[in-house]
């Protein structure tokens, strides 16, 4: 395969706004405002406002226009699909991470990058599957890159959370689960048993279920009007909704988070919750590790999370890796994961 000159730039490097494309001058997921930005998807710590165009894959479209507003210039492209932008070739692939999540295929005089922004190596209802894309380098996440992360069964997990609910329901107990907006509560949606009780969301939670359905995403019927929550019931919420005024109120009888940081034994008592279910949209360890062998690359460069464990395990392997610092590195990746 063609190699690059060495003393060119590399196609993909971290600037001041975030992972720039010199030659095509534009983008990945910036964190400032620029003129092209090519988002990997909706989640607030890849798609930031204010940036003059955006390219997104098409099922990403209606939830970047909640997230950023209506009237944000936007082009869009079907997964697989190609646009060539300042003569370097863009495509974008699925991740499986939430619905219209892509991996960000780059390719200039024969050499590939592909970033692969959040993803997830688990089969998902709410969106298609992450598609290995083979090339030179790979940038890949590693928010759960450490061994001790290994994601049982996702339809064990389901199964699990419609029994603890069921449980509960039959004693006329109402639950709540806590999920992130955007992504996690649609994933447990589309897999709760509505046949066990009436389920609630909040308004955040029901605008973005609406952009799924219009891509055709199954979910369940909700029980939003009626006010308060009958016993039975199930509501999920975003987990800024803990110790709120809505969940310290009288008839919240049992909680639960679902989240990959519930394999962490801890994260669950402070969190006070009374059940952890292990749930993430993320890779683990063996998907981190899956991952770099489907793509075959001659170099990989991590970000975002446990990185530097992940680079060291794939140098003693005989993988070369480096790390890519951006400013999410200093912050707590358990933090920056409640923020999506
Ligand atoms: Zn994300
Ligand atoms: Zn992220």
């Amino acid at each position: 395969m063609p190699m690059t000159d060495p003393l060119s730039p590399p196609l993909l490097q971290i600037n001041e706004n975030g992972l720039f494309c010199q030659v095509g001058n534009f983008y990945i997921d910036p964190w400032r405002s620029v003129d092209f930005a090519v988002i990997t998807h909706g989640h607030s710590d890849h798609a930031k406002a204010h940036s003059r165009a955006y390219l997104c894959a098409k099922p990403s479209a209606s939830i970047l226009r909640i997230r950023l507003g209506k009237h944000i210039n936007l082009q869009t492209l079907p997964y697989g699909e190609s646009i060539t932008h300042n003569g370097v070739k863009i495509s974008l692939h699925p991740a499986g991470h939430i619905l219209g999540s892509a991996q960000v295929r780059v390719e200039y005089k024969g050499e590939v990058w592909v970033v692969t922004g959040d993803y997830k190596r688990e089969p998902d209802l709410t969106c298609d599957p992450f598609e290995p894309v083979p090339c030179h380098t790979l940038v890949t996440e590693s928010t759960f890159g450490l061994p001790i992360f290994n994601w049982p069964n996702p339809e064990e997990v389901h199964k699990d959370i419609n029994a603890w609910w069921d449980y509960n329901a039959i004693q006329g107990k109402i639950c709540i689960l806590f999920a992130y907006s955007l992504g996690k509560a649609q994933r447990l949606l589309s897999q709760l048993d509505a046949n066990i009780g009436p389920i609630h969301t909040n308004p955040a939670i029901s605008a973005i279920n609406k952009a799924y359905e219009a891509e055709g995403v199954y979910l369940p019927n909700l029980d939003n009007s009626s006010g308060d929550a009958r016993p039975g019931s199930l509501l999920i919420v975003p987990p800024s909704y803990l110790n709120s005024r809505f969940t310290e109120s009288h008839y919240i009888n049992t909680t639960a988070h679902a989240s990959g940081w519930m394999a962490l034994k801890g994260m669950q008592i402070q969190n006070r919750s009374d059940r952890g279910f292990v749930l993430s949209d993320h890779a683990d360890w063996k998907g981190l590790l899956q991952t770099v062998e489907d793509c075959n690359p001659e170099k990989v460069l991590v970000t975002h999370g446990f990185v530097e464990p992940l680079v060291k395990y794939l140098n003693e392997t005989g993988v070369q890796a480096y790390a890519l610092n951006t400013p999410y590195q200093a912050e707590s990746p358990i933090l920056r994961e409640q923020n999506e």
